[in-house]
């Protein structure tokens, strides 16, 4: 699987992840690669610690153990971190990762991409907001469920054998269900953050009847629920939540995904120029500039809503037009 990812990024980036096994690591089953630029200028390494252990944190992320920035005009590059709690290998079996697991290595492997190709001066500014974040993770995973791609290294354990395309066009269908349900659940708890963070008056008597004055604005339908409900709603109040009046940006970076995703379907998904329009403008700027423009310096203008509602069944695609000459 994480050969998969590094054929993906070779093929978008000229990229390429060579191991590296003398540099010092924290742990027997950290892998370390050195990435290098397609002209073999040295970029970044990035480690890779994939299986759950006593002590271990759960849950999956990209971290970093130095950040890129430039000091005393030298270009110091990064050192880049993921870290999941992938099914371990057991008995003679390697380790065989679920559908999700797969899509989780993709996800933090782009936001390992994001850091791996930063070009910025001030290592401030390697970061970017929230509802921006998940851009370069989101899309990655686009690219994890290509029949093209999944050709290439989804291969039966034993046989070898690549996934049969029925099975991968079921879980294309199958991302479908209940995308209705999902969708406004999530959305009506999105909404309500929002309420939360709008107040402009601290006296608040009865939250009960502010949260379903504020679903009601929506019209919320009694069969759905908010995902979340204001007194356990951790996200936007717990300590360390960070999600205040941000926990649209998950969906906000679906928006993005898709829709910068579907640059790449109109082109192919390989298309150098795309990928690196989406290389210089976004995945080396870092927060050195306001989200929307560095996305508009992509796409070219704003993103859509279209691609989003395509993807989760709910608009058709549109029919490229015939070609006229
Ligand atoms: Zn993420």
């Amino acid at each position: 699987m994480r050969e998969g990812a590094f054929s993906v990024a070779n093929r978008l980036y000229g990229i390429t992840f060579t191991e590296r096994t003398e540099v010092p690591k924290y742990h027997p089953e950290v892998k370390t690669f050195e990435v290098k630029d397609a002209d073999g200028s040295f970029l970044a390494l990035y480690t890779t610690d994939y299986h759950p252990r006593p002590g271990k944190r759960g849950g999956a992320w990209c971290g970093r153990l130095r950040d890129q920035w430039v000091k005393d005009g030298k270009d110091v590059r990064p050192v880049v971190t993921n870290v999941m709690n992938f099914t371990r290998p057991a008995g003679d079996a390697p380790a065989l990762l679920s559908l999700e697991e797969v899509q989780t290595l993709f996800h933090e492997f782009g936001h390992g991409l994001h850091r791996i190709l930063s070009r910025v001066t001030y290592r401030s500014m390697a970061g970017v907001p929230r509802d921006f974040v998940e851009l370069p993770s989101q899309i990655m995973e686009n690219w994890a469920l290509e029949p093209e791609v999944l050709r290439g290294y989804a291969k039966h354990w034993k046989t070898s054998e690549p996934i049969p395309a029925p099975l991968v066009e079921k879980i294309g269908k199958s991302e479908l269900y209940g995308q209705g349900f999902a969708t406004v659940e999530y959305a009506a708890a999105a909404y309500l953050d929002m309420n939360w963070h709008t107040l402009t008056d601290a006296k608040l008597e009865d939250a009960t009847a502010f949260e379903k004055a504020s679903l009601g604005k929506i019209g919320l339908i009694p069969e759905i629920v908010s995902r979340y409900r204001s007194p356990y709603f951790q996200h936007i109040f717990g300590p360390g939540g960070g999600y205040s009046a941000g926990y649209y940006s998950y969906l906000w970076s679906e928006v993005l995904d898709a829709d910068a995703f579907q640059a790449f379907r109109e082109k192919g998904i390989f298309d150098k120029a795309t990928a690196t329009a989406f290389r210089k403008n976004i995945l080396e700027k870092g927060g050195t500039a306001e989200a929307m423009s560095l996305y508009k310096g992509f796409r070219g203008r704003e993103p859509s809503v279209q691609p989003l509602l395509v993807r989760r069944g709910f608009a058709k695609a549109a029919v490229p037009a015939p070609a006229t000459n």
